[in-house]
């Protein structure tokens, strides 16, 4: 196990019984507030969970400390805090089993680096196959996948009823169960405490993270990036690593870069809380929905995403209703229960469902975007490699692959079939 960077010495048992003695009123602060400086080696815009494991694996790892995070609301209010916190690694191509398989073995070890619980939890993730042809194109990816050596098993109808006693199996459904695969690696996580715990441990080493600021200029000189303009004023930075999401877009454009993005609107809810009854996540991509229990007990369902483009942060009626209307068929329980919340965020999709984690034109501005519907799952491999991206100007073995220049040389990373709805 590596040292506990992320303030060890402040979460302990031997803390929880100190203050429990104050009645847990004197806890320090998890992370500053501090006013921005005037320059910054690195400026990291956007306070998700991407941003924020950038900037810490920037300072635990390659040692620069004079880092701020800006972010214009707060840290995981975008998509960070909005998703249903699916983690696996069993895509298609190498170079997204590469990255994605990556950020699993980070996960594995996440709560131990960060001295922080990210609720890491290894319940498997099933994939529903609703065709034949469905099951077979699922037997040839599970190949594909094991080749890369991530664990992957095909599941018959009665393998998975046994394993979740709720699903429908019956042959007269509307679309049948034929089959599935598991990634048994595969789960959740807490995702608001993936957000806290990076930024905890990144404020420990020095990085400033600065809330309610709102990024709205990138400033340029000779072709090379000089700092940034904010609603808070000017901050000059040597690099600037851009992890905007949903509004990477328009973040771009401030540089004069147009990137080949779609933000569009991807919807989640939550039933009310009842007693344990399913302890894996099931996905079913050809009717468009997917299931979990929290911990909290509430059972967490997500649709594909929203057809038109929007910063809404608000999805449309018709994609819940088809939904639960899956939902019903598939879990006939689910039938009595209320829903409690509903909400949207903005997701940031590449024509070929594949992320960015890239150089630009721009020199020493860098973006990280693109996740689409299923960023959550990379959050520690993508701040890893983006870290080491922005510290040597040079992407490493795993992140090449994720250049701006595929879209000029055409090697696309096409990952419609895993992540297009899948998240
Ligand atoms: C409903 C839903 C369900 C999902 N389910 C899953 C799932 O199960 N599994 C999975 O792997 N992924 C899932 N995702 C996708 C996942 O949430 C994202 O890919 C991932 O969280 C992106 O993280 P991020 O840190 O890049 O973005 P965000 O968390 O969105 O952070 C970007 C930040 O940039 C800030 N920002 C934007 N513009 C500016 C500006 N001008 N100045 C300063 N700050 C700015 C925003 O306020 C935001 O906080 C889901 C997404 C949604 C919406």
């Amino acid at each position: 196990m590596r040292a506990l960077k992320g303030g060890s010495s402040r979460y302990s048992i031997f803390a929880l019984a100190r203050n429990a003695l104050s009645y847990h009123e004197n806890w320090q602060k998890a992370w500053r507030s501090p006013e921005p400086k005037p320059e910054y080696d690195v400026i990291i815009v956007g306070g998700g969970g991407h941003g924020l494991a950038t900037a810490y694996y920037l300072a635990s790892i390659h040692g620069i400390r004079n880092i701020a995070v800006i972010e214009k609301g707060w840290i995981g209010g975008g998509n960070t805090g909005r998703n249903t916190t699916i983690i696996r690694s069993n895509y298609l191509w190498d170079e997204s089993a590469g990255i994605y398989e990556h950020a699993l073995k980070l996960w594995e070890g996440l709560t131990q680096e960060l001295n922080f619980n990210v609720m890491f939890s290894q319940r498997g993730v099933l994939t529903l196959a609703h065709s034949e042809h469905e099951l077979k194109e699922m037997r040839r990816r599970v190949e594909a996948i094991r080749l890369n050596g991530i664990d992957s098993e095909v599941m018959t109808p009665a393998q998975i009823k046994k394993l979740v006693p709720i699903i429908d199996t019956s042959p007269t459904l509307r679309y049948p169960v034929m089959g599935g695969f598991i990634q048994k690696r595969g789960g959740t996580a807490r995702h608001d405490a993936v957000a806290w715990g990076y930024a905890r441990a990144a404020d420990d080493l020095g990085v400033d993270i600065i809330q309610n600021c709102e990024v709205t200029g990138i400033l340029r000189e000779g072709g090379k990036v000089t700092g940034i303009e904010t609603s808070r004023g000017t901050i000059k930075a040597k690099k600037v690593g851009c992890v905007t999401a949903g509004h990477s877009g328009v973040v771009a454009e401030m540089a004069g870069l147009h990137l080949p993005i779609d933000s569009r609107p991807l919807q989640a809810l939550v039933s009310e809380p009842i007693k344990p009854c399913l302890d894996t996540v099931i996905m079913s991509n050809a009717v468009h929905m997917y299931i979990s229990q929290s911990d909290k007990g509430e059972l967490v369902f997500g649709a594909g995403v929203d057809s038109y483009n929007s910063y809404s942060q608000r999805g449309s009626v018709p994609t819940v209703e088809g939904l639960l209307a899956a939902g019903v068929e598939l879990y006939p329980i689910i039938s009595r229960l209320r829903v409690l919340r509903t909400w949207g965020g903005i997701v940031d999709t590449c024509p070929d469902a594949s992320p960015i984690i890239s150089k630009t034109s721009v020199d020493g501005l860098y973006f990280n975007c693109g996740w689409g519907t299923g960023g959550f799952k990379a959050t520690p491999g993508s701040g890893h490699v983006f870290a080491d991206l922005i510290a040597r100007d040079e992407p490493n073995k795993i992140a090449a692959p994720f250049s701006l220049k595929r879209f000029e040389t055409g090697y696309l990373i096409d990952e419609h079939g895993a992540a297009g709805v899948a998240h």
